[in-house]
């Protein structure tokens, strides 16, 4: 019997696997996928996950495609844009993933893939992990961390399944063009561009460039993903239109995925299991960046699950920690980007970027935002009060 089994070795599962592995418990890292596997993602994050992950930086030569310098976040009527420096990494999940599933390898977590995770039950004294090949892995406790339909969450009763209008329906397209391409259309700064409200439909676009392909996605919050297709060709037009992609690019078929975009669900622990990522809807509900949240709550699981290891206490009371710690490390920045979804996607929008048009710091300040980029200092209740002395300072000229 394993100590741990992780079900997904994405970036959530990988992060738990190490620590644990390196912790001394004996690891089974499950995925229905054998690596190096894709994702359908936009892969860019900001570097600061670099610093918290010193062991991850060490190897950023094997995932780092390239870099952006500045980001344009551009306003649902696309009448305003905000341009503000803030770097963004640039990555191929098939790279980045791969070198978080070999860092847990190396740290001695056990690879079990192909192995599709069909049911998973909690016993007395372990947990029993069924594939579909009808094979079976017992441990002592599991981490899910497979992802937005997550079988673990589900068997579990954590979370039985996402309302519609929870999670963000995406179509997204990694296409190849050439350097000199990249350079002439997004500049030396190789500018991203984030679209909020596309069509007037809750949710987001974006194109990220890369090293010698373009990223380009958009998603709408699932109740309105009957339009997703007409919207995405609408959004690709648009961008060819304002040449932000080349007239030829091909975007037909565009793969599409789906990401939690409404908050954390409430309770992401419960007997002998946790749940990380994807699975517990740790996404930045603002741009569905979730690559940070997943790989940060899967090292505060690794540590609160093998403290309770050790002392065989995976009772849910002694679990709770672990979302008392998820909590303490990044629940209020999910709460201020709940906030700022509200806002972005609410009826003010479009006045929001006119204030934020008219003031420098402002638009540097909700690129790091966007980002994922901003320090402890500069969270939505900064951008907030920066907005009001903008607005009385444009109030006071008036006067005068
Ligand atoms: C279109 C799109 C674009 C995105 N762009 C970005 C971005 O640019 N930046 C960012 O930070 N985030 C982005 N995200 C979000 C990001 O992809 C996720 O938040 C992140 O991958 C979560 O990591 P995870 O480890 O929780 O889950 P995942 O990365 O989804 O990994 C889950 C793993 O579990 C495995 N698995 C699933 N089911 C089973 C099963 N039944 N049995 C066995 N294995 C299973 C899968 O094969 C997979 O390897 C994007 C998401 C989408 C959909």
């Amino acid at each position: 019997m394993y100590d741990i089994a992780i079900v997904g070795a994405g970036p959530g599962g990988s992060t738990a696997g190490r620590q644990l592995a390196k912790m001394g418990f004996n690891v089974c890292l499950i995925d229905r996928s054998i690596f190096p596997r894709d994702k359908p993602c936009g892969g860019g994050f900001s570097p600061r996950l670099l610093s918290e992950f010193p062991y991850v930086r060490r190897r950023s030569s094997d995932f780092i495609n390239s870099v952006s310098h500045c980001g344009v976040i551009h306003s649902p009527n696309g009448h305003v844009v905000l341009t503000g420096r803030s770097d963004m990494i640039m990555t191929l999940r098939t790279d980045f993933d791969s070198t978080l599933f070999r860092l847990a390898i190396e740290a001695g977590a056990c690879p079990t893939a192909p192995f599709n995770v069909v049911s998973v039950r909690i016993n007395r004294d372990s947990v029993a992990v069924l594939s579909s090949q009808g094979k079976e892995i017992t441990a002592r406790a599991v981490i899910g961390a497979d992802g937005v339909s997550s079988v673990v969450a589900r068997q579990t009763n954590l979370n039985r399944r996402w309302p519609s209008r929870s999670v963000t329906a995406c179509k997204v397209k990694e296409v190849p063009t050439t350097e000199s391409d990249i350079g002439s259309r997004y500049g030396q700064d190789r500018e991203y561009h984030l679209f909020t409200n596309v069509g007037g439909l809750p949710g987001y676009g974006w194109v990220l460039p890369k090293r010698s392909t373009v990223n380009v996605g958009l998603g709408v919050v699932a109740s309105h993903a009957r339009r997703l297709a007409s919207l995405f060709s609408l959004f690709t037009r648009m961008l060819k239109r304002s040449s932000l992609i080349s007239e030829n690019t091909d975007l037909s078929r565009a793969r599409g995925a789906l990401v939690p975009t409404s908050g954390p669900i409430a309770v992401s622990f419960t007997r002998r299991c946790l749940l990380v990522g994807d699975s517990a809807g740790m996404v930045n509900p603002l741009t569905g960046g979730g690559i940070a949240y997943a790989m940060h709550a899967g090292r505060v699981a690794g540590v609160i699950l093998g403290r309770a290891l050790e002392h065989d206490h995976l009772e849910a009371d002694s679990l709770m920690r672990y979302q008392q710690a998820w909590h303490r490390e990044f629940g209020s920045a999910v709460r201020g980007q709940l906030v700022a979804q509200k806002l972005f996607t609410g009826p003010f929008a479009g006045v929001l970027f006119e204030i934020g048009n008219r003031d420098t710091e402002l638009q540097k300040m909700a690129a790091s935002f966007m980002s994922g980029s901003d320090g402890e200092g500069n969270k939505i209740g900064s951008i907030a009060l920066r907005g009001l002395r903008v607005c009385l300072r444009e109030a006071l000229w008036q006067k005068i």
